[in-house]
Order: C-alpha cells, then sequence, then structure tokens
C-alpha cells in the first residue's frame, strides 16, 4: 500500500492548453479518491499522470514518499483497471488472471502463481469461470476478470478509469457494491475516475472535483454535497441539480422571482450590500406547504408558485416551476449551465414533493422552502458566501 501525493501537477499537450493545471492532492494510505468533472475536465489524464502512461510537464508526484516522476510505468507498482477490461481474447480467466505475475516471475513462482489466482478468483466469485475465454463471458465476469488481474499484482495503489461504465445500470450496481467491498477488504489506496454521481458517492472517502484541468474542492461526499465551495461544485454534485435563483437583500428579506424569503441572519448578512447574489437551494429543501409540520414550518418560507408540471416518481415527485432570470445574472448562468452540461441556463426551479402531494401542473400552489438551508453565492466569482 502507498500514499500518493501530486504537487502541482501541471500537463500541457501539443496545444499548449494545460489539461491539468497546478493540481495538488495528497492521497493517504488506503484512502479511496473518487475524480470526478464534465467531460474533457482532466480526470483521465490526472490518473494517467499518476500511472505513469502520460508525462508530466512539471509538478512531483511521490509515491510513498519518493518522487517518481520519471520512473517508468512498470516500476511504479501500480494496477490499472481500464473500462474496456483490455483482458486477452485468446488467453483463458485464469491466464488473463495470472498474466502479470508471469511477467514478473521473480516476484512470484510458479507454484504461488495458482495460489494467488485462485485466492483473487475466490474473492471475486470466478471460480467456476477460470477456464472460460473472456468471450464467454458477461460483461460484469468481465470486469471481475480485470479486478482479478490487478488484485494478484499485490500493487501498492489501485487506478480505476471508470470502470463499470460499459455495463448496465443493475450490474454497475452490483459491481459498485463489490469493490467498495473488495477496497475495504484489500485497503489498497484506491484512485477512481468516473462520471457516474452515485458512485462518486458511495465509493469515495474522499471526492475530488475537477473543472478545465483545475482542482476545485476535495472532500468527504458529504461536505461536497452539504459545503459546496463554488457554483461549480455546487451545481454539479447532486442530482437533480441544486437550483440557483437571483436575489438581492432588501428590508430583511431577500427579493428572489418566485418570492420574498425570510431568510436566517447569516444568509441575509452575505447578500447585504449586493446589488445580486445568486441562491443555491437543492431540490429537497422544498415541499408541498399543505405536508409540512407546524414544528419546522417556521425555519422556511411558504410561497406561491405557479407549478408548470410533475414527475410522480413513486417515492417522491418533482414540481417545476418557471422564473424570469434578471439579465444581469443570466451570463453567469449561462457560463454555469456550459460548464457543467454544455447546455443553455434553463431558468426554472426544480422542487422534490412528498410522492403524496396533490400538487398538480397547471396548478397555483402553496410552496415551502428550508430557507435554513440556503447557500449564497457571488455571481461574480462564484464563491459560496455563507
Ligand atoms: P472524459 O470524461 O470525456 O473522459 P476527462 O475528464 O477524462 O474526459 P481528459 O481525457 O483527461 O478528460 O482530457 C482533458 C483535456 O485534454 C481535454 O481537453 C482533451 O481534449 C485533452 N487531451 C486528452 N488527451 C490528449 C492528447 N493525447 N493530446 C491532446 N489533447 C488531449
Amino acid at each position: 500500500m502507498a500514499t500518493i501525493e501530486c504537487k502541482n501537477l501541471v500537463k500541457k499537450y501539443d496545444d499548449g492548453f494545460p489539461a491539468i493545471n497546478d493540481v495538488s492532492i495528497d492521497i493517504a494510505d488506503g484512502e479511496f479518491i473518487i475524480l470526478v468533472g464534465p467531460s474533457g475536465c482532466g480526470k483521465s489524464t490526472l490518473l494517467r499522470m499518476i500511472v505513469g502512461l502520460e508525462d508530466i510537464t512539471s509538478g512531483d508526484l511521490l509515491i510513498d514518499g519518493k518522487r517518481v516522476n520519471e520512473v517508468a510505468p512498470r516500476d511504479r507498482n501500480l494496477s490499472m483497471v481500464f473500462q474496456n477490461y483490455a483482458l486477452y481474447p485468446h488467453l483463458t480467466v485464469f491466464e488473463n488472471i495470472a498474466f502479470p505475475l508471469r511477467l514478473n516471475k521473480n516476484k512470484a513462482e510458479a507454484g504461488n502463481i495458482d495460489e494467488k489466482v485462485r485466492r483473487a478468483a475466490d474473492m471475486l466469485d470466478l471460480n467456476e469461470h477460470l477456464d472460460r475465454k473472456p468471450g464467454n463471458l458477461s460483461g460484469g465476469q468481465r470486469q471481475r476478470v480485470a479486478m482479478g488481474r490487478a488484485i494478484v499484482r499485490e500493487a501498492d495503489a489501485f487506478l480505476f478509469d471508470e470502470p463499470l461504465s460499459n455495463l448496465d445500470a443493475k450490474l454497475r450496481g452490483q459491481m459498485r457494491t463489490q469493490i467498495a467491498q473488495l477496497q475495504r477488504t484489500l485497503g489498497t489506496t484506491s484512485v477512481y475516475v468516473t462520471h457516474d454521481q452515485t458512485e462518486a458517492m458511495t465509493l469515495g472517502d474522499r471526492v475530488a472535483v475537477l473543472k478545465r484541468g483545475v482542482l476545485q474542492q476535495i472532500a468527504s461526499p458529504r461536505e461536497l454535497y452539504e459545503q459546496p465551495i463554488n457554483l461549480f461544485v455546487a451545481g454539479f454534485i447532486g442530482s437533480p441539480e441544486m437550483n440557483f435563483l437571483p436575489a438581492h437583500a432588501e428590508n430583511g428579506q431577500l427579493r428572489t422571482p418566485i418570492g420574498d424569503l425570510e431568510v436566517p441572519e447569516g444568509h441575509y448578512k452575505a447578500a447585504e450590500g449586493k446589488k445580486i447574489v445568486l441562491l443555491g437551494v437543492r431540490p429537497e429543501h422544498f415541499e408541498d406547504a399543505k405536508l409540512v409540520d407546524d414544528g419546522i414550518r417556521d425555519h422556511g418560507t411558504v410561497f406561491t408558485a405557479d407549478i408548470t408540471h410533475t414527475e410522480w416518481l413513486g417515492n417522491e415527485q418533482y414540481g417545476y416551476i418557471r422564473y424570469d432570470a434578471d439579465q444581469e445574472v443570466k451570463g453567469t448562468l449561462d457560463e454555469l449551465a456550459k460548464d457543467l452540461d454544455g447546455d443553455e441556463f434553463n431558468p426554472q426551479v426544480v422542487v422534490a414533493l412528498d410522492s403524496t402531494s396533490r400538487i398538480r401542473g397547471g396548478q397555483q400552489a402553496e410552496v415551502w422552502m428550508d430557507t435554513r438551508k440556503l447557500h449564497v453565492f457571488d455571481p461574480e466569482t462564484g464563491d459560496n458566501l455563507t
């Protein structure tokens, strides 16, 4: 097992644009780190720099305290698990798993190979398939063979590049649980690139969010969700996304296009004196006002909303409220939407309502917002002011 230290890492490809721009991350021994961010933000580049498949333009990479910038990939003792599995089609499952051991015989003698492969296969529930070829396996089984190959190497760290993205949703869920258990059992330092919010939130001890090669925030999943450092992280983490509303402070309230809000003093102070701020509020911090207990109603504000439509999902439902975005923040919101998913900003609020709510599309309804959970962002810097 190993620590991995990225110190001011920079990667410039031929076009000179830094795909990784001054990224510093200290990964503890045994820690599970997730790298997330929109397509092209540099996740795979950073992973490939760690494993040695990309040169480092500047900065230092230390594994167990030793600088490895110029050390060849095979001498870094790291195991990479790819999304396309990278299995040899003509070899059996056994031989695929044994492959790294056969390449490096002085590390394990022949008898040892058999034992190691069977132990890994046991952990991954592959014992019955050892004589099969990859072509006769399901996607999930192939991914487990790729994992087996990483395990037998007894590498200092595992590096995963979107390992589950070729699997269907159900299998992804099963494999996710298996990877989490395996990592806990083996305690091997792991770095995992994903697009998938659920993988990021459930697998990682910490999650690093990247935007255009720059590290935005690295924190536990809960901290990222509850205390996003800026607009970008706030919008990226969470599904459905956090809602953003232009607002300004006036007479003790925050004025927004969907209503005037009573907010805690700290939130008011954060907005006070500014021409305009952006309020961030997650869908689950709204509720059908009729269903809110008296005990907590006072912690928020009730407003009347035009509900355009609702979506019923069984365990909850989403209601949609449209509003007119202030021109002054439209630019910021468009920019944010482009960074997050390449689309234009859609000025609507998504509210998660209890499944028993009778609010329906095309109606006016009383909606409650838990204003304690609001975030106040500076539209110019994107900083979270709360
Ligand atoms: P995705 O989620 O789509 O896989 P990513 O976050 O992993 O994206 P990278 O593949 O690391 O992103 O790419 C980061 C940036 O570097 C992108 O702008 C990409 O176009 C660029 N890039 C990646 N590989 C090369 C290369 N070999 N030569 C030039 N530019 C590259």
